[in-house]
């Protein structure tokens, strides 16, 4: 068994490991470190929990132990898609760094700039960024890429579903071209695929536990609550019904709550605290300075439940989480995967519980074909259970008595990064060829914010209709006076 005196590693990185208390090197680490210690590339497909992180930030402690950062010239580069994810990788580097004297900087955005950027003009070895805030910055001159020795992009498919693609295609076209790139993704769908080729130069492929037989240590259950002869409301106040019996009558130590909707995360969230728990939440709407609270409240274990949007959750390392449980059954089964692997990590075991109505019966399948296992049904005593349905449309509260048309992108996640969502870019080839879950969320999701006055409201069995095209609405440029230019006589 390989253990970490084989990986060449410093005696620094070696001390700052012992202290975590790691004994042997996950199936990542063993395989990336010796490669990105010889200055390869490296398509690393791997998910968060895996040990990923410490595979590429323990290497590049030691490549960047020789030589010095300037101001405003960073030496390494690290591009991840949320502010949370960032700010526990830098997490990492305080941890695995301690006893050298590497200096980093994070460009996150929901916090002051100006402070990032004294930090920046310091000079720093290691720089950690979301793609808006770094592009921000770029275009306002306070930053020189030309440095980057090393770069990594990490969670390379949730940047494509967050639509930063282009930011990062444009990010990587700033750097020089004889640098190092480290490329990781829970999965590798074409479009990734082919961005891992444009990026990477001979890369070594290394592939851990790909994310269907992830979670071994993780049990499944599955409630499929009735919504016979009730509206849409009353199923889901069943839900939330459901939802507390599955945590009394499990032994849930502490759990993360995901909802599909960020509306929902305050809707869940009110009616567990009116009921009692002990509950957070958590999502993308909320100020940085509230976001970066709850999470330390739930890491330390102050709280007992955090019901939070996928975004929002994607890659949370808090340790020994006893249970995720889904509110909703997400649309894309890869969503299953990551919110459950929450839970589980390193070696421990996990329950992932599952609220669900029976018209989701065609993603629990889809669930269920990725993971390549049924997940058991569960009943709960007061709560009429049902059979799943294949075929039915989903309700989605969201969607009832609208006819709107959806916003062009990023219809199904809330933002950690504002850039990519006001239209500043132009889509890129890989974004054109967007899962098609992407594609038809966009069909029925309703622009944020935006609510039909009762009049305009339709009626219920108007909202079951598909809507085709724009519906009744006439977008307004639609309507503008075209001005032709005169004819030549
Ligand atoms: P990550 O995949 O980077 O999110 O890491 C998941 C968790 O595994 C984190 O809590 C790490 O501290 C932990 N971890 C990383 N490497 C090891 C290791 N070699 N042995 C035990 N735990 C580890």
């Amino acid at each position: 068994m390989t253990t970490f005196s084989d990986l060449q590693l410093s005696e620094h990185v070696m001390r700052a490991v012992a202290d975590s208390g790691y004994t042997h090197p996950t199936p990542i680490q063993e395989q990336a470190i010796p490669f990105i210690l010889m200055g390869r590339d490296v398509l690393g497909s791997a998910q968060t929990g895996t040990g990923k992180t410490a595979s590429f930030t323990l290497p590049m402690i030691d490549i960047l132990s020789v030589g010095r950062a300037r101001a405003r010239m960073p030496r390494s580069l690290i591009l991840e898609p949320t502010r949370e994810l960032a700010a526990q990788v830098a997490e990492n580097f305080d941890k695995y760094g301690r006893y050298t004297k590497l200096t980093k900087a994070l460009l996150i955005g929901g916090e002051s700039m100006a402070d990032q950027l004294k930090v920046l003009e310091r000079g720093a070895d290691v720089l950690i960024a979301t793609p808006g805030r770094l592009l921000d910055v770029f275009d306002r001159g306070k930053l020189l890429l030309s440095d980057i020795k090393v770069l990594v992009i990490d969670e390379a498919d949730r940047m494509l579903d967050m639509g930063f693609i282009p930011d990062v295609e444009r990010i990587v076209s700033l750097l020089a071209r004889s640098r190092q790139t480290l490329f990781f993704s829970a999965t590798m769908p074409p479009p990734i695929r082919r961005l891992a080729d444009a990026f990477l130069t001979n890369p070594k492929e290394i592939s851990v536990s790909p994310p269907a037989t992830m979670a071994e240590t993780v049990s499944h259950g599955i409630v499929v609550v009735s919504d016979e002869g009730e509206g849409a409301l009353s199923a889901q106040r069943r839900k939330r019904q459901a939802l507390r019996r599955l945590i009394d009558s499990h032994d849930v130590r502490n759990a993360l709550i995901f909802c599909n909707r960020k509306r929902d995360v305050g809707v869940v969230h009110r009616s567990l605290v009116r009921h009692g728990y002990d509950a957070g939440l958590l999502h993308g709407d909320l100020a940085q300075s509230t976001r970066t609270e709850v999470l330390e409240r739930m890491k330390r274990g102050d709280m007992k439940l955090l019901v939070c949007s996928d975004v929002a959750a994607r890659g949370l390392d808090i340790e020994d989480l006893s249970h995720v449980l889904n509110f909703d059954v997400p649309s894309n089964p890869e969503d299953y995967v990551h919110r459950i692997g929450r839970t589980g990590r390193a070696g421990r075991t996990g329950q992932a519980l599952t609220v669900a109505l029976p018209e989701d019966g065609k993603y629990v399948a889809q669930i269920e074909q990725l993971i390549g296992k049924p997940i058991p049904r569960i009943t709960l005593d007061g709560i009429p259970d049902a059979e799943l349905v294949i075929g039915r449309r989903r309700r989605g509260g969201e969607v009832k008595g609208r006819k709107r048309p959806a916003p062009a992108t990023r219809p199904h996640h809330d933002k950690p990064d504002n850039r990519a969502a006001n239209g500043q870019r132009k889509p890129s080839p890989a974004e054109t060829t967007a899962p098609p879950r992407a594609a038809a969320a966009a069909t029925v999701a309703p622009p944020r914010r935006q609510r039909a006055s009762p009049s305009s409201r339709p009626s219920s069995r108007d909202s079951d209709k598909p809507v085709k095209g724009l519906g009744d609405h006439v977008p307004a440029f639609l309507l503008r006076e075209v001005k032709l230019p005169k004819k030549e006589s």
